[in-house]
């Protein structure tokens, strides 16, 4: 079967959850199947494998999870791009909104040096914000972001499309 197929077939969509109306989708039964979290994270690894990178900078907490074994794979550095106030050392925060209050993200001043490219990656896009977020404080600290990764996109929210406009190009294994 086609990998794509098989990634998305056991993607779990989860009706009215966090709350009414919203449908999550949950990616831990990828995770949980061998064979779909194999084929999921070698796509990553033909896509990147040829590219000059220096890190992969994965977003808190699933973007961990996908980020973490790509670096190892592609033989790179893993950076983690935290929630606001989980970091011990001089951190440098991006505030963003959501649809009800603020958030931020946060990473160590010294994770990225200048000029080193990076990947960076999360589970999901959707309305886009988070990805932005994250993609000002690596370029702060003078890093070259080379692709926004995601295993979803839900290009109704448009957030894709946001973050393209910016320049930085998007790649997402498949939609809803
Ligand atoms: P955005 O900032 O693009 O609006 O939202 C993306 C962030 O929210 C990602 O970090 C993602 O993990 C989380 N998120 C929002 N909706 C979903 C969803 O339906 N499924 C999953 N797995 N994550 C979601």
């Amino acid at each position: 079967t086609d990998p794509v197929a098989y990634i998305r077939q056991t993607i779990r969509s989860v009706p009215d959850w966090p709350k009414p109306g919203v449908t999550f989708r949950d990616i831990t039964p990828v995770l949980q199947d061998p064979r779909s979290f194999r084929v999921l994270v070698d796509l990553f690894v033909y896509r990147y494998m040829r590219q000059r990178l220096d890190l992969v900078a994965g977003i808190d907490a699933r973007g961990f999870i996908l980020g973490s074994v790509l670096a190892y794979e592609l033989n790179l550095g893993f950076v983690p791009v935290r929630k606001q106030g989980k970091l011990p050392h001089r951190t440098l925060s991006e505030d963003y909104s959501l649809e009800y209050g603020n958030a931020a993200v946060e990473m160590h001043d010294d994770a990225v040096k200048p000029g080193q490219r990076v990947l960076l990656i999360d589970d999901l896009i959707a309305t886009g914000g988070t990805m932005l977020a994250a993609t000002k404080l690596l370029q702060r600290l003078g890093a070259n972001v080379v692709e926004a990764a995601c295993i979803i996109d839900l290009p109704e929210l448009k957030g894709s499309e946001t973050i393209t406009a910016t320049g930085l190009p998007v790649y997402s294994v498949c939609q809803f």
